[in-house]
């Protein structure tokens, strides 16, 4: 199994990085993505992705850094060297409207694109994170040379999905989809085959069945199991099929 988006880095998880590492591989997820945030978690993704295969690294400011105050020419070259050193992808970036980021709007979208202008000078894919800024990101991506990528965490609708694989992104699916959404479930059942990714952006986005567990990537299965039952397909297939997914998607060659 491939837990396409996840923060070891995140102080929740990284002093135990071993463990949690050693018990994602006994649960059978033996590939994982490593979602950026900020400057300083990125030397920890990496160090992790020098140390453990299989783990890989997406570098990026986060859309909630962008907000701060734009990105400047130092953030933007911090990143650029940074990407020279062995990660995969561009991300976590994008827009994000919730109430706390909502009126800095701008900020976000002049950071956003002059990320994904990095990425596709680059030849890399993005990791998206949106939330209720669907329209202005795809107007972004349409207007601009893309190597296509991940909207992580999807919980548009059905229409949006559409545009998004209109465009070359593959769609990844956390744990929300456990909850009680129907809309989002008949996304879930809606993206082909080719497209399907699964995360568990650990340690945020925990599944009510968990109780006060912490989340990790180990648990990737709880949203495997989810999408099976949408999809009516085995287990075993959705778990295969996501994994050979993101291998594609994030151009992951065999070592
Ligand atoms: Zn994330």
């Amino acid at each position: 199994m491939f837990d396409s988006h996840c923060h070891l880095h995140d102080d929740a998880l990284f002093a135990d990085a071993k463990v949690v590492i050693d018990s994602a591989r006994q649960a059978g997820v033996t590939k994982l993505l490593l979602a950026g945030v900020e400057q300083s978690g990125w030397s920890r993704q990496r160090a992790l992705s020098e140390d453990y295969s299989g783990v890989y690294c997406a570098l990026g400011w986060h859309p909630w850094m962008a907000a701060e105050r734009g990105l400047d020419r130092e953030q933007l070259g911090a990143l650029e060297a940074a990407l020279a050193d062995g990660a995969i992808a561009v991300g976590e970036i994008g827009l994000d409207k919730s109430a706390r980021y909502a009126d800095r709007l701008a900020e976000q979208a002049q950071g956003f694109a002059d990320q994904l202008d990095i990425a596709a000078a680059r030849g890399l894919p993005v990791v998206l994170h949106v939330v209720r800024a669907h329209g202005e990101v795809l107007a972004l991506l349409g207007k601009r040379a893309s190597s296509g990528g991940i909207v992580h965490s999807f919980a548009g609708s059905t229409e949006i999905a559409r545009r998004y694989l209109d465009l070359g992104f593959a769609i990844s699916f956390s744990a929300a989809i456990c909850s009680d959404r129907p809309q989002l479930q008949a996304v879930a059942r809606f993206v082909p085959d080719d497209r399907l990714l699964v995360e568990t952006d650990a340690p945020f986005q925990r599944p009510r069945s968990l109780g006060q567990q912490r989340y990790e990537p180990r648990h990737l299965p709880v949203v495997i199991e989810k999408l099976a039952k949408l999809r009516n397909s085995p287990v075993a297939w959705i778990a295969q099929t996501t994994a050979a997914n993101s291998i594609k998607t994030l151009r992951i060659r065999s070592s």
